[in-house]
């Protein structure tokens, strides 16, 4: 079989420990025999030899998809059809995924959509995958196989580099433009020149693309460690704002990450994109959509971009207020917002520390309830509930220190 340039042993560097866990050697047990093998590929290689955490396992086997979900069937092992037309299936080993998919050679593509044959060749099967630093498999012996010759130098020098002519490999699949800026935030260094240029000059072919499969990518392209410099290139390339659906503030993001590290915190998904492009609830609203964001994430931006601008001093109690009306992460990021929109300049030591802080501080619950007004002689009636808010602004204004008894004295009752 041919694609077994520069072979070199890994299995006995630590960070490719994780070949001797018994559900990796269990996956080579099922799927090497009768003359077929599997191989590790893509992600989890990669990371490895970027000394990285490594997630998720994606396989490449010679043995065709019929037979490696009757062989897993044999085996008691969990099977899952997750992409069969494209020849993946997912193997559940104990508590682990492994994504296997029989090696390809792509038949014909338009942009969007491959056809695709099996094939039982390493080679083709690397040169139909999108970076070199994708394209290094590992074998059961702990050797690396590097089909395209340069996956495991680049990989090592962090260089997003397209197997083959870039401009052909877009043309097959527009997403891989996406793909490209997104290894660059997460792994790059650097990226080659007319990689970049082919990338800019096919950008209206994105406009083709599924909104999930945009959102995928840009999802994990913000989190990356190097999102500033990607979305930078992006944004000079012109293409940004209609990848994001909104107007990129690349100062107010590029202020957040500052930001972040000097307070030693890591922003999250939704506090990236509003700080990035969300400045107005109809931006986080379209934002969402664009991307196709879990409801769960929009409905956060959407109280980021609500309640920042009423953030005014990043005291420790203005915080706390704030976690106990947002809840902890929310009020963390209002705060975080606050300060890089409206370039506020507080004491980062002690902000840091009211910050962290935070996270011991257990959310008081609020002493009285609707039932405790009735019983001290109000009517029953919408008033009961305004009533209760009222006397819970004045709680969380007198930092959360009136006791159940004060609220409930006729006094304060009266005075409100
Ligand atoms: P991650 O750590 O984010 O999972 P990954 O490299 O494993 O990164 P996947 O999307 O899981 O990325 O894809 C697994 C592998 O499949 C890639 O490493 C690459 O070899 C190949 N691949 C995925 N998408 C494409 C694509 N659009 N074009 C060519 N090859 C692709
Ligand atoms: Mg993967």
């Amino acid at each position: 079989m041919s694609g077994d340039k520069r072979l070199a042993f890994v299995g006995d560097d630590p960070a490719f420990d994780w070949l001797k866990l018994p559900q990796v050697q269990a996956l080579f047990k099922l799927l090497n025999r009768d003359g077929e093998e599997v191989r590790i590929v893509g992600g989890a290689v990669r990371n490895s030899l970027l000394g990285m955490v490594v997630k998720d396992f994606d396989c490449a086997a010679t043995a065709e998809p019929s037979l490696v979900m009757h062989w897993a069937h044999d085996a008691d092992v969990r099977v899952l059809p997750t992409g069969l037309d494209h020849g993946t299936v997912t193997l559940l080993i104990d508590d682990m995924a492994f994504e296997v998919t029989t090696l390809r050679t792509d038949v014909e593509t338009d942009g969007r959509h491959a056809q695709v044959a099996f094939g039982r060749d390493w080679s083709v099967d690397a040169h139909r995958r999108d970076f070199t630093m994708n394209a290094v498999y590992l074998d059961k012996d702990g050797c690396l196989h590097d089909p395209t010759g340069c996956g495991i130098e680049d990989a090592r020098l962090r260089v997003v580099r397209f197997i083959g002519n870039a401009d052909r490999r877009i043309a097959e699949d527009y997403l891989r433009i996406l793909r490209f800026f997104r290894f660059y935030a997460q792994y790059g260094e650097n990226f080659r020149r007319e990689d970049y240029r082919a990338c800019i000059a096919a950008q209206k072919s994105l406009s083709t693309l599924s909104a999930e499969r945009v959102g995928v990518e840009m999802v994990k392209l913000v989190q990356g460690p190097f999102a500033m410099a990607a979305l930078h290139a992006m944004h000079v390339g012109g293409m940004l704002g209609d990848v994001l659906g909104s107007v990129p503030r690349l100062s107010r993001f590029s202020g957040l990450l500052r930001l972040a590290s000097s307070l030693r915190l890591k922003p999250d998904l939704s506090l990236l994109l509003t700080a990035l492009c969300v400045e107005v609830e109809e931006d986080a609203q379209r934002v969402a959509k664009t991307l196709r964001l879990p409801n769960r994430i929009r409905d956060i931006m959407v109280r980021l971009v609500r309640g920042y601008r009423s953030v005014n001093d990043p005291s420790e109690a203005a915080i706390q207020t704030l976690a106990y009306l947002h809840g902890k992460e929310v009020a963390t990021s209002m705060i975080m917002l606050a300060i890089v929109d409206r370039r506020l300049d507080p004491d980062l030591t002690e902000l840091s520390m009211e910050l962290h802080g935070l996270e011991l501080w257990s959310v008081p619950d609020f002493p009285i309830s609707g039932r405790d007004l009735l019983d001290h002689g109000m009517a029953p009636g919408p008033e009961v509930g305004s009533c209760l808010s009222r006397l819970e602004a004045r709680w969380v204004k007198s930092g959360f220190a009136l006791t159940r008894s004060e609220l409930l004295s006729a006094k304060l009752m009266k005075c409100l």
